[in-house]
């Protein structure tokens, strides 16, 4: 067990795996069922005003994003950035682009026996392309 400062409300805590004491991970569940129950409602609503209309802090909602707990739909402006390319994304660290190229290397990278299928399968879909 380690003793820690938790990094929100600096309070002393023991653990060996959050960042955050058991009362900030408590309130946080507490604040992320009062936001998502709200974006429930009003999938179109802007960060700031669920922020204002739930009272929790924006910077919380951008985390529950971010984790992707929470999910904001028809948004027309994303409030996250694609930590790759940089492309406005509403829920995740990163675009589905990204997402995609990032799994393709990590698949092509990792000695596996199932290299020879996925050229058979992108060679297919060049054909088809052209
Ligand atoms: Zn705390
Ligand atoms: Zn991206």
């Amino acid at each position: 067990m380690f003793l820690k400062n938790c990094e929100r409300c600096g309070k002393a805590y023991t653990s060996s795996s959050s960042r955050i004491c058991p009362d900030c991970i408590d309130q946080d569940e507490v604040d992320f069922r009062k936001v998502r129950d709200f974006v429930k409602g009003n999938p179109k609503m802007s960060i700031d005003d669920i922020s204002e209309a739930t009272e929790v802090d924006k910077a919380r909602i951008l985390d529950f994003l971010k984790m992707g707990r929470l999910e904001l739909v028809d948004i027309t402006n994303p409030p996250l950035e694609c930590e790759r390319c940089g492309k406005p994304i509403s829920m995740g660290q990163y675009c589905n682009i990204c997402k995609q190229d990032i799994a393709d290397t990590f698949r092509s990278s990792s000695p596996s026996s199932e290299t020879p299928s996925m050229k058979k399968k992108s060679f297919k879909e060049r054909y088809r392309g052209e």
